[in-house]
């Protein structure tokens, strides 16, 4: 049985992969961490949430479950999943990461991680966000380009990144089948005296607000018509699903940089 870990423990998805993670029958939860001083060390995470005692013990490093050489799934900040990447790497055990937000060379250190143990990385584990790359790589493809493309995305008010790791995702997924290089036609928010939009442009907007778990509308836009492909994601059960199922996966893979659509088969 695969056993996994969640780091990030306490956080809005930790509680959620604890969650997915004790329902699974394809893998055991051996335990979380939280960060050093939390009120949290020593508790049992199926405890924490709300549910049975699950025998997995929250600790503030994951030295304290190197014996069962576990999966660590990773939902956390940036420069925490890089210093839990090297731990994996250590270890020589596989890591899911759904942490976003990274740098070009936190990305570099990702892919360097990857060619000693299989690595897991998506900016969105639910199955729904996944399935749209595949239809918006058939969209643009049919436009080509004679639309104007925008891209905007509706996040909870405690994001910290901008724009989420999924509306650069899709930004690339489009770049891509229209044969453009996202850094040069991406614009990530307009003000003042903009003048007319280009068309060769990708638009990016952000909102902020509220509870909204994750929403992502990408609209083509024509003289004359216009077509919208909207995911909502309505709970992060969904992202936390995904990544169990990505654990239990990379657990039977080679050393590897793999996505979702991997796991996917997609
Ligand atoms: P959050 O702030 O609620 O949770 C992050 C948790 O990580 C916090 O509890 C924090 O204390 C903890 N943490 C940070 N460093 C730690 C360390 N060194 N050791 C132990 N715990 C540590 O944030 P969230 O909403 O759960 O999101 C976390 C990340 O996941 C964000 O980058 C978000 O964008 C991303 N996310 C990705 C997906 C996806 O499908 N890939 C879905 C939702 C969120």
């Amino acid at each position: 049985m695969v056993a996994i870990v969640i780091t990030g423990a306490a956080g809005r998805m930790g509680r959620s992969l604890i969650e997915a993670a004790m329902e699974t029958t394809d893998a055991e939860l051996m335990g979380g961490t939280v960060r050093s001083g939390s009120y949290l060390v020593g508790a049992d995470a199926g405890e924490f949430i709300g549910k049975k005692n699950a025998n997995a013990p929250i600790h503030d490093s994951l030295d304290a479950f190197c014996e069962r050489r576990p999966v660590v799934i990773d939902f956390t900040s940036v420069d925490s999943t890089i210093n839990h990447l090297s731990w994996c790497v250590g270890l020589g055990v596989p890591c899911v990461i759904g942490t976003t937000g990274f740098s070009i060379d936190q990305e570099k250190s990702i892919s360097a991680a990857a060619k000693m143990i299989p690595v897991v990385y998506a900016p969105n584990f639910s199955v729904g966000v996944n399935v749209i790359f595949d239809l918006l790589d058939r969209a643009a493809r049919v436009f080509g380009d004679a639309v104007d493309i925008e891209v905007i995305e509706t996040h909870h008010r405690h994001k910290i990144d901008a724009p989420s790791g999924t509306a650069l995702a899709i930004g690339r997924v489009i770049a891509n089948a229209l044969g453009r290089d996202l850094e040069a036609t991406a614009v990530f928010g307009r003000d003042g005296q903009t003048g007319a939009r280009p068309r060769d442009q990708i638009g990016f907007a952000t909102v902020r607000g509220g509870d909204v778990v994750g929403e992502h509308t990408v609209l083509f836009a024509a003289d004359g018509e216009r077509v919208e492909i909207t995911h909502k994601a309505s709970n992060r059960r969904t992202f936390a699903n995904g990544a169990v199922r990505s654990a239990v996966w990379a657990s039977q893979q080679e050393p590897g940089l793999y996505s979702m659509r991997d796991v996917l088969s997609i």
